[in-house]
C-alpha cells in the first residue's frame, strides 16, 4: 500500500482537494468513504457533484460489468454503438419538449471544460459574433476559452490574453449586492444592467454571440439565480438575437430537486452544456443545442475521448435509476431536510451568514460579524477551519465562493434521512470546534 507521502512526494502543488483532504481513501460506497486506516467519512463532494448515486452504486456497477463482458467497443471516437445509440435515447427523453423534439447533441472531450468550449465555438461559429458575456463568480471550467469565462481571477493569471472578447455581468448575488444595495433589488438590476448594456451604443461592449450562465453558480459560491431573473433572461437574449448558453454542468442530473435547473423556470436554452453526473460516475461531456444552429462542419469540434462508451453505459443507468426510483422528488426533500438543519445550526452560530441553493446543491457562507443585520466580511480563515474540523469528525465539504468563505455541500440523490441527521451532526461539532 503506497504510503500518502509517496504521493505528495511527485503530485504537483497545483493539486487542490489531495491538499486538504491528506488520507489514502480505499474504498467508497454510496456517500461513505474510506480511508486506509478504517476511518469512515461521509463524503459530501461526491467529486465535485458528479456521483449522482454516490460511489459504486450497484445499478450503474451491474451495468458496467455487464457492458464490460459483452466485447462491445469501450472507446469510439464519434462512431455509432448500441451504447450510444441506447444513452442518446434515454437522454433525449429527460429533456424538455422543446430540445427533444427540435435538438442536436455534439459529444465532446471528456471534461465539462470542453463542452463549454464547444458550446462557445457554435455560438461564435453561428453568429458570426465574437463577444461572450459571462457572470462575475461563474465557473465554466479550465481550458482557454472556458477560462475566459471564470469570474475567479486566480487561475487566469496573465488574464489579459484569456480575457479577450469576455465581459463579466454582475451576477444576482443578493447577499453582497453588486449593486451595493440591501439585496432587495439585486435581481432587477442585474437584469436592467444589462439591458441598458446591450442596448447602448457606447457601451465598449460589441453585440454578443452568447450570454453564458449557471442556473446555480456552484464554484461561485452555491448562488442560486431565481426562476424569474431566469426568464428575463431568456427573454432578452431572444429579444436581442443573442444566444443564451446555460451550463448545467454541475446542477444537471438532479442536482437542484429538477432533472435539470433549468426546469425552475421552465427556459429553453439555445445550448445547453451537460458532464459530471450526466456520465453516471465516468468521464463524458455534451452539448445539447437547438437544431437550427447546427451550421458547423465536420471537425469543427473533435477530440479523441468523445465515445467512452462505459460512460454512456454507465449515464443511461444513472438516468434510468434516478427515474425508476422517484430520486430527483427525493433530492427535493432531502435538500429541504438538510436546508432546514443547515438554517436551525445558522441560528446557533452567528457566522453562518446565509445558507442558500437548491435541492441537495447547498452552500452556506461564513462571515465575520456585521452591523444592522449585513453580513461583515468574508471569514476566509473560519470556513477553512470548519472545513478541516469536519474532516477530523469524518465529514467531506468544500470551500468555494468569494474568498473560499462558502461550506459547499453536494451529497448524493439518494442521501438517507440517518445520513443527514449525520452530515449535521458532524457539522455541528466541527463548528463547535471552529467558531
Ligand atoms: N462548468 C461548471 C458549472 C462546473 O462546475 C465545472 C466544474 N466544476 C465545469 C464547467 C468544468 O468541468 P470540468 O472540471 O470537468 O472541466
Amino acid at each position: 500500500m503506497p504510503e500518502i507521502s509517496d504521493l505528495s512526494k511527485v503530485e504537483s502543488n497545483a493539486r487542490t482537494y489531495a491538499a486538504s483532504f491528506k488520507q489514502l481513501f480505499v474504498k467508497g460506497n454510496g456517500m461513505r468513504l474510506k480511508d486506509a486506516q478504517g476511518r469512515e467519512y461521509l463524503d459530501c463532494l461526491s467529486n465535485a457533484g458528479t456521483l449522482a448515486l454516490g460511489h459504486n452504486p450497484p445499478a450503474v456497477r451491474d451495468a458496467v460489468l455487464e457492458f464490460l463482458q459483452t466485447d462491445q467497443l469501450q472507446q469510439a471516437l464519434d462512431l455509432a454503438t448500441p451504447a450510444k445509440h441506447a444513452f442518446v435515447k434515454t437522454l433525449f427523453a429527460t429533456l424538455p419538449p422543446a430540445l427533444r423534439e427540435h435538438g442536436k447533441v455534439l459529444f465532446c472531450g471528456p471534461s465539462g471544460s470542453d463542452a463549454v468550449e464547444a458550446a462557445i465555438k457554435l455560438a461564435r461559429h453561428y453568429t458570426q459574433r465574437s463577444t461572450l458575456l459571462a457572470f462575475q463568480g461563474g465557473y465554466h471550467g479550465m481550458t482557454a476559452g472556458a477560462l475566459s469565462a471564470m469570474g475567479n481571477l486566480k487561475p487566469k493569471f496573465h488574464a489579459a490574453a484569456v480575457t479577450a472578447g469576455t465581459h463579466f455581468m454582475p451576477f444576482p448575488y443578493p447577499l453582497r449586492c453588486p449593486f451595493g444595495t440591501d439585496g432587495s433589488h439585486t435581481e432587477q438590476l442585474s437584469i436592467d444592467y444589462l439591458r441598458t448594456l446591450l442596448g447602448d451604443p457606447e457601451s465598449g461592449v460589441q453585440q454578443p454571440a452568447a450570454v453564458l450562465v449557471e442556473v446555480v453558480q456552484g464554484e461561485g459560491g452555491c448562488i442560486p439565480a431565481s426562476a424569474n431573473w431566469m426568464r428575463q433572461l431568456r427573454e432578452l437574449t431572444r429579444e436581442l438575437g443573442i444566444l443564451l448558453i446555460v451550463d448545467e454542468v454541475q446542477t444537471g442530473l438532479g442536482r437542484t430537486g429538477s432533472l435539470f435547473a433549468i426546469e425552475h423556470s421552465g427556459i429553453v436554452p439555445d445550448i445547453l452544456v451537460l458532464s459530471k453526473a450526466i456520465g453516471g460516475g465516468y468521464p463524458m461531456s455534451l452539448i445539447v443545442f437547438a437544431e437550427h444552429l447546427d451550421t458547423w462542419t465536420a471537425g469543427m469540434h473533435a477530440g479523441t475521448f468523445r465515445g467512452n462508451q462505459i460512460a454512456m453505459v454507465a449515464g443511461a443507468a444513472t438516468i434510468e435509476h434516478i427515474q425508476a426510483n422517484g430520486l430527483v422528488a427525493r433530492a427535493a426533500r432531502a435538500g429541504e431536510r438538510l436546508r432546514e438543519g443547515l438554517d436551525s445550526l445558522a441560528r446557533r452560530y452567528p457566522a453562518l451568514a446565509e445558507v442558500r441553493g437548491r435541492g441537495l446543491m447547498l452552500g452556506v457562507e461564513i462571515a465575520q460579524p456585521g452591523q444592522d443585520g449585513r453580513p461583515g466580511p468574508a471569514d476566509k480563515a473560519l470556513a477553512a477551519a470548519i472545513k478541516r474540523e469536519c474532516f477530523a469528525k469524518g465529514l467531506l465539504i468544500e470551500t468555494g465562493g468569494r474568498h473560499s468563505s462558502v461550506l459547499r455541500l453536494l451529497p448524493p440523490l439518494n442521501i438517507s434521512d440517518e445520513e443527514i441527521g449525520q452530515v449535521l451532526e458532524r457539522l455541528d461539532s466541527a463548528l463547535e470546534a471552529a467558531c
